[in-house]
């Protein structure tokens, strides 16, 4: 969702006009769309790195000088959906390679209300600058726990009655559609693996499914933090 616009300079003032072209600029704007006059190439400038009203164009070296800004929106806590209580969605990530799929996780989990990360095996954690590059802080608002051992985890959480879900491309995999459309269980806890290996099949032999995203291209597989936002969502929005 962007945030509304404002067109702040246009077109062939000379360089007196232009000091007066951007305004609100003490209030700074959070990007600004630029469009060069002589190759129409269109791009983002985010963060704004100052306060010139013209730039050169990256494609063909021309003047970009249409410039939108973007400044940052008022938020309003109370316009916040608490989280949808049912299921109750923990995520373990086991011996994920990948800081940036950590930290994307990291993001989906805030974004769709997950109660923990459980991350185990070599799956990075916190604090770590790859990490902070896909989270922007959420690595900080979802809590989370590092493990050793993944399978004993798994077996204690299930013990606990924690329902498993082991996501994996498999031809034994259950469609994510097919079990939405039971009744979910009240603690789900998801799991993602190896972005080569997949999940490890001790893992997956305590998992009460293994569960597939459909997939209609030549790929058999997603990114893993692609797959976790897409699982997460379509679980969040089908309860
Ligand atoms: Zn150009």
């Amino acid at each position: 969702m962007l945030p509304i616009s404002t067109i702040i300079a246009n077109t062939n003032s000379c360089s007196r006009r232009r000091s007066a072209i951007i305004p609100h600029m003490q209030n700074k704007p959070i990007g600004i769309f630029w469009e060069c006059r002589a190759c129409g190439f269109r791009f983002a400038e985010a963060p704004v790195q100052s306060h010139s009203a013209t730039r050169q164009c990256p494609i063909c070296g021309g003047e970009a000088i249409i410039g939108v800004a973007v400044y940052p929106q008022p938020t309003n806590p109370m316009s916040r959906p608490s989280p949808t209580p049912h299921p109750t969605i923990a995520l373990l990530l086991d011996n994920l390679r990948s800081a940036y799929n950590v930290g994307s996780a990291f993001r989906t989990a805030d974004g769709a209300g997950i109660t923990h990360l459980y991350l185990t095996g070599i799956t990075p954690t916190p604090p770590h600058q790859g990490i902070s590059k896909t989270a922007l802080g959420a690595e900080r608002t979802v809590p989370w726990s590092k493990h050793l051992n993944a399978p004993q985890l798994a077996a204690r959480l299930r013990s606990e009655g924690w329902t498993i879900w082991a996501m994996e491309t498999a031809p034994t995999a259950i469609p994510l559609q097919t079990l939405l459309k039971t009744e979910l269980p009240k603690h789900l806890l998801l799991v993602f693996g190896n972005e080569v290996a997949g999940i490890d099949p001790a893992l997956l032999s305590l998992a009460n499914a293994v569960v597939s995203l459909p997939m209609f291209g030549a790929k058999e597989s997603l990114n893993v933090a692609s797959a976790l936002a897409a699982a997460v969502y379509a679980i969040r929005t089908a309860s």
